[in-house]
């Protein structure tokens, strides 16, 4: 299979082409087996052609964007991995409107929109992901979601074609984004508004301080583990139930935030996930909370 897989990509893009990548080097918390075959395609025509010959081969196929919401499994990634941050991320302005392409760092958005003296992104500053996996994750801080400055998205369809549909018609929620399988976001339009370059830096900056505070940025991890359920915050029941510092090899629950899984140094994917299964029945059987996953889990079982 995989040698099939080297002789029907070469000649097919330009852009890189990894074989048996370590998907630990390519996602924040820094575990999982190898990708088959993980793709960079140049621009949105080989992505085209990408999808196309996917779609006709029959090959199951995954977007990745900085992997900071992404916990890979040991066993690693059967078919490919389509990575767009190389090609796909130019960034335009009209006004007071930014266009951005999945593959951009969301932090290039919100330090472009400093730049231009635009305000609106501020609260999504320090969220490690892409334009992508922020608009498929619903990304949000402090009371904002990515949604709330959306405009309209524009997406490629199972057979290559491009769709683009204002915010009323996207079905998002809290951290998700309901979309026919296969779709892949292209580029998001945000409304920004003009604004004073000191306040908006300001702004910045005092959320960047909150983060550092409460979040532990000094150990990999893939930000909150789980959703904050309607009775609170995830990370304060984990604590009441006594889970802080609770530790599955080298996978511990963070003491400055018990939302987060950190990753001590050599953690594999099977001690992380094992984690997540005992706070969610630890959490059940004391709490009777269910915590639904904000981090996705792929690959092989
Ligand atoms: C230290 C830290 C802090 C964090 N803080 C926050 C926070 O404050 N708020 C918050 O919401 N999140 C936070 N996160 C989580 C994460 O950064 C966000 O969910 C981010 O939006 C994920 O983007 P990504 O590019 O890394 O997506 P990935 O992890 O690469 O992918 C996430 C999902 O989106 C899909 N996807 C990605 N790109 C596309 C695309 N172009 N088209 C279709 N599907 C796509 C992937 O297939 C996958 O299912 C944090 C993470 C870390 C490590």
């Amino acid at each position: 299979m995989k040698r099939d897989y080297k002789k029907w990509v070469s000649g097919l893009i330009q852009g890189k082409v990894l074989f048996d990548a370590p998907m630990r080097q390519f996602t924040s918390i820094k575990v999982g087996g190898p990708a088959e075959c993980l793709l960079f395609p140049k621009d949105v025509d080989e992505l085209k052609k990408l999808i196309r010959f996917v779609r006709r081969k029959k090959i199951p196929f995954l977007i990745l964007g900085k992997g900071s919401n992404l916990i890979v499994r040991d066993k690693g990634v059967r078919g490919w991995i389509i990575n767009l941050t190389q090609g796909i991320k130019k960034i335009t302005l009209d006004g007071e409107v930014v266009e951005a392409e999945a593959g951009l760092p969301l932090q290039r958005l919100v330090q472009f929109s400093i730049r231009k003296g635009l305000t609106g992104l501020e609260p999504f500053s320090g969220i490690p992901g892409t334009v992508g996996g922020g608009l498929a994750m619903n990304a949000g801080a402090w009371g904002a979601e990515l949604k709330d400055v959306l405009l309209s998205m524009t997406f490629m369809k199972e057979g290559g074609e491009i769709v683009e549909r204002p915010r009323s018609r996207l079905r998002f929620s809290y951290r998700g984004l309901a979309l026919p399988p296969s779709w892949i976001i292209l580029k998001g339009r945000f409304r920004l508004k003009k604004g004073k370059k000191e306040e908006i830096l300001e702004r910045v900056k005092s959320y960047s301080e909150m983060r550092k505070r409460r979040q532990p940025l000094d150990y990999p991890s893939a930000g909150s583990v789980f959703k904050n359920p309607k009775e609170g915050p995830a990370g304060k029941w984990i604590e009441e139930v006594g889970l802080k510092g609770f530790r599955v090899g080298q996978a511990m629950v963070s003491h400055r935030h018990a939302n987060f899984i950190v990753n001590l140094g050599k953690a594999k994917a099977e001690e992380v996930i094992f984690l997540m299964e005992f706070i969610e029945k630890k959490i059940y059987e004391e709490k009777g909370i269910s915590l639904e996953r904000e981090v996705r889990v792929v690959g092989e079982p």
